[in-house]
């Protein structure tokens, strides 16, 4: 993965040889005026694909980002294994493309796209990336769902009402609605120190490793009732033997 192609000037001439259309088509060789067109176009081209692109490996020179590879989102989802297998194993998709905004040889400042490796090792798909998109949350939905949230504490029932109401054509998934109003629920400035710390140290903890689960609530003076969360190893226990549950239950006895 190391051996990028520095030089990875393509004359037009060849590059029309490709008989792809050149705004959607990804090849070794693309140039970009801007990191941030590059990074767009690979955005809405994977999309396309039917797959998420990530950020992953970047080299930095004086600030500034000279090269970085974006590896599919596959490559680190995990796959638990409930059978005989016992370890948790990442599906480790192999596509990746590298791009670079070289510093020599380069007058116009352009970004290319380097080296690409096309293969997935699962099926890409393109309707539910379509369908994500689709049920996302508009911009006007968020402030709305902000404000019931920290200005009238409505719970979800009460907000999912309201946003059928207001958006009729727009599909809204509990799960969803659940995730947005939990982004503004009060985090470590009204809970206790303790709990903050916890549920900070939980979230990043998620972050890193989407295996993990936590599962918060509030009551209606959005004071956080409980907090439940498992391990990647609770997680897997939890799949192979469904029927063994630990809780530590420490809610007002302390
Ligand atoms: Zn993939």
């Amino acid at each position: 993965m190391n051996e990028e192609i520095l030089e990875p000037i393509v004359n037009e001439d060849e590059s029309n040889l490709l008989n792809n259309d050149e705004h959607t088509s990804l090849y070794s060789g693309k140039k970009f005026h801007t990191l941030e067109e590059c990074e767009n176009f690979l955005d809405k081209w994977s999309k396309q694909q039917g797959f998420h692109l990530i950020k992953d490996r970047v080299t930095r020179e004086a600030g500034v980002v000279r090269r970085r590879t974006l590896i599919c989102a596959h490559s680190r989802t995990y796959e638990p294994h409930s059978t005989k297998d016992t370890t948790t194993k990442k599906l480790n998709c192999p596509f990746f493309v590298n791009i670079s905004y070289p510093k020599s040889r380069n007058p116009n400042g352009f970004v290319f796209v380097n080296k690409i490796n096309e293969h997935h090792n699962h099926p890409l798909n393109q309707a539910m990336i379509e369908f994500e998109d689709r049920k996302k949350f508009t911009p006007e939905m968020m402030d709305d769902i902000k404000f019931m949230t920290i200005h009238c504490k409505f719970g979800a029932t009460s907000q999912r009402k309201f946003l059928e109401g207001k958006f009729p054509l727009h599909p809204i998934y509990s799960k969803d609605l659940y995730a947005a109003i939990n982004k503004f629920r009060p985090t470590s400035k009204s809970l206790s120190n303790d709990a903050a710390q916890i549920s900070n140290w939980l979230d990043l903890k998620k972050e890193m490793d989407s295996i993990w689960i936590v599962i918060r609530g509030w009551d209606n003076d959005n004071t956080l009732t409980y907090l439940f969360w498992m391990t990647p190893s609770q997680v897997e226990n939890w799949t192979r033997y469904s029927d063994c549950v630990i809780n530590d239950v420490t809610h007002k006895t302390n």
